[in-house]
């Protein structure tokens, strides 16, 4: 098996949305805000090569939202789906699955892409199937008012009209150890419904793909949750059992949307769990 991080670029979201309740003088120690109390965000996705099969986790935004979208995000950044793909020697058409943790436009949007003659839309990678879970599906699907701006029905409609959706097996644990991809998932409803991270053994150690649980190495403490969060109290349980099996364990923790920290591991203090060091992909996996 192979591992290569995916840099989609990046885009900036409000400091203050990010860290909910937690204030300004708290937060911006680790997650500096411009002028604008915008924060760096990256949107890095994670390609698993395991013999033929090519798993890609989560697309970033993608290119078809408009130009008034995308002046709200500031995105920016020299990468892209296509030239990260093209570093390890793939193109968008190897891929054979796409595993999407969560229907949030910043995991999901690349996906799909306009058809040729930009009359509607169609799959960004016409080989793959796409894995999600029933229960996200629907909550996503029908979504209510507060994360209406977050699901997108031109990412949802042609996943599910193209006949290569699949769902993963829910599981009554929600730290779940196996699917049929080949890694474990977790299960989380803090943020949003049956929100999946990937946990995969890799080099001899475990690594976890945080999706929106931990976006950035400043929301390890158990308050700093984002005001995005659906179920902000159930989030702060699952990150105290997270990262109490984080440290037992040795995880090394993948970062989403972290811009300055790929991996980190995490440690027991007399605060509770913190940050032990953070590193670069390849100083841990090359
Ligand atoms: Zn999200």
């Amino acid at each position: 098996m192979k591992i290569y991080p995916i840099e989609t670029g990046n885009f900036k979201l409000d400091g203050g949305a990010m860290f909910g309740v937690v204030p300004k003088v708290l937060w911006q120690r680790t997650n500096p805000a411009d002028n604008n109390n915008l924060i760096d965000m990256s949107l890095r996705c994670m390609l698993i090569e395991d013999g033929k099969r090519l798993t890609l986790i989560d697309t970033g935004v993608g290119n078809k939202q408009s130009e008034k979208f995308f002046s709200h995000y500031y995105y920016f950044g020299d990468f892209t789906l296509d030239t990260s793909l093209a570093k390890y020697g793939f193109h968008r058409n190897d891929i054979t699955d796409v595993f999407l943790t969560h229907l949030h436009f910043d995991h999901c949007g690349g996906s799909i892409q306009f058809n040729k003659n930009r009359t509607g839309y169609e799959l960004a990678f016409k080989n793959a199937k796409f894995w999600s879970n029933e229960n996200h599906w629907q909550w996503a699907a029908e979504p209510n008012v507060r994360e209406k701006a977050s699901f997108l029905k031109e990412n949802i409609n042609p996943i599910k009209e193209s006949g290569q959706l699949n769902f993963v097996k829910l599981s009554d644990t929600n730290f779940n150890t196996t699917s049929e991809l080949g890694f474990g998932i977790l299960f989380v409803d803090g943020h949003t419904e049956k929100m999946m991270l990937p946990q995969i053994q890799y080099k001899g150690k475990t690594l976890v793909f945080m999706a929106d649980l931990l976006p950035t190495v400043g929301h390890i403490p158990l308050p700093y949750v984002m005001g995005y969060d659906t179920r902000p109290l159930l989030t702060m349980d699952e990150k105290q059992q997270f990262l109490n099996l984080a440290v037992n364990n040795n995880y090394i923790l993948f970062f989403e949307h972290d811009a300055q920290h790929e991996l980190c591991t995490v440690k027991h203090t007399e605060k509770g769990v913190r940050l032990e060091q953070t590193y670069s992909f390849n100083e841990v996996f090359n």
